[in-house]
């Protein structure tokens, strides 16, 4: 990154940014594309793309093994991503971050080891309304295997996680919470230090999961500070490849979990009859990891830390105040489903246009090189709350620039021309 993308406190230099982002000069359907769908995965700055190369054509070798000096560098680099993750998310040890696939597997991590292991009939998973697939079906199927009960809490009228809800369903038999930070529907920002402090009251023996995928990419994040005992993380949603993920955790209860996948890697000692594992984090990396991948997520962290996170989320609040601001001056046939108040959400903001399908709204922008998405991202027992069918979605990141909300609210405008009868009937 150049060193004036960083134009000020708190003000992100988004025209020097752009030019770290190769794609942002593709032409799609004879127009520069407006890439508004940051919450289903960023774009890639070039430090992230030259270091995945470099690895491959100069450093390429399998880690934590052979005694000779590009494994030595290899494992070196790796372990140096581990560190600045660490770092990036305020855990107290890099022994304490797992790499996985994804957030989805670092969720399941958890579900199938310390759930199956810590989760008997009569226990409480409790949830919110507002989960993305990957922080839900995992839970369910603890519960499936375990007898246990499943509990949703509620989200009101502004997207917001009901705190009283939570004092008066989280309790003794409570042994998981699981909740996202930062929704990927409604943008809406969970309390989590707040959930946490009632479930260390309430429930002294429960976990608090956090499925941060949308939180770290674009919040600065303490996990020390806010109190929980996991975090789950995808490298694709803040700058990285796709292909890792990780999963942080409190080191006296990775400690005491069994392992998730085995094999090799992973063990300390092995005898024809049985295994001993080896200490955190290798006990949850079975196989040979990947490796490419969480060096070149290294230069990701690098970039967001240069940055700075305040800057990034700075920059969010503008962004999407201005478009929440400027889509609802303009568009009167739009519901939105989350508060405006920038105080308490990110930028992701779903909405739709009265009496027409979301993907008709994506296929019309895509015709003027608009990525947004368009569905039930994910979020089928969400869209059941907020009695949508599916919804648009437009996410911001730290490229996106105003004109960009500007081209979005005039494919909207061509939208409501196309639809214009549609749009005049009564809702549907
Ligand atoms: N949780 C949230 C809130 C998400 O937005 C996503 C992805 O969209 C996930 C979990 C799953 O992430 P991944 O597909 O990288 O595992």
């Amino acid at each position: 990154m150049t060193t004036t993308a960083v134009r000020a406190t708190h003000a992100l230099d988004v025209p020097a940014i752009r030019r770290d982002f190769p794609i942002l000069e593709t032409i799609i359907n004879g127009h520069r594309l407006v890439y508004l769908d940051n919450a289903a995965t960023s774009q890639k700055p070039r430090q992230m793309i030259d270091a995945l190369v470099a690895y491959y054509t100069s450093q390429n070798a399998n880690i934590h093994r052979a005694a000779h000096t590009l494994a030595a560098t290899a494992t070196e680099r790796y372990e140096a991503t581990r560190q600045k993750l660490a770092r990036f998310i305020g855990a107290p040890s890099p022994e304490e971050i797992i790499f996985t696939r994804n957030t989805t597997e670092a969720v399941n991590l958890v579900a199938s080891s310390w759930g199956l292991a810590n989760v008997h009939a009569g226990d409480a998973i409790v949830m919110t309304q507002a989960e993305h697939h990957s922080n839900l079906v995992p839970w369910q199927r603890v519960a499936e295997a375990t007898g246990a009960t499943l509990t949703y809490l509620p989200i009101d009228d502004g997207g917001m996680l009901d705190l009283n809800a939570a004092h008066a369903l989280i309790g003794p038999r409570t042994r998981v919470v699981a909740i996202t930070h930062m929704s990927n529907v409604l943008g809406t920002i969970a309390p989590i230090a707040e959930i946490v402090r009632i479930t260390r009251e309430k429930a002294p023996g429960a976990i608090v999961v956090v499925d941060g995928a949308q939180s770290a990419p674009h919040l600065p994040i303490d996990v020390a500070a806010l109190g929980c005992d996991f975090f789950a993380i995808s490298a694709h949603k803040m700058l990285g490849p796709t292909g890792v993920g990780a999963l942080w955790g409190r080191r006296d209860l990775l400690e005491a979990m069994p392992p998730f996948l085995s094999g090799g890697s992973m063990v300390g000692h092995v005898t024809f009859e049985s295994t001993t594992w080896a200490p955190i984090p290798q006990r949850f990396e079975a196989g040979t990891p990947n490796i490419a991948d969480v060096i070149a997520f290294g230069a990701s962290i690098d970039y967001l830390d240069a940055l700075g996170m305040d800057a990034v989320r700075h920059h969010e609040r503008e962004i999407t105040a201005y478009a929440l601001a400027t889509l609802r001056a303009r568009h009167p046939a739009l519901t939105f489903y989350a508060t405006d108040d920038t105080n308490v959400r990110g930028g992701v903001v779903a909405f739709n246009v009265r009496n027409v399908h979301p993907h008709d709204v994506s296929e019309l922008l895509d015709g003027r090189g608009i990525a947004i998405r368009a569905g039930q991202h994910c979020a089928h027992p969400l869209h059941t709350v907020l009695g949508a069918v599916a919804t648009c979605r437009a996410s911001f990141y730290i490229y996106n620039l105003s004109e960009e909300v500007d081209a979005l609210s005039e494919g909207l405008a061509e939208v409501e021309k196309v639809f214009a009868r549609a749009i005049a009937r009564p809702q549907a």
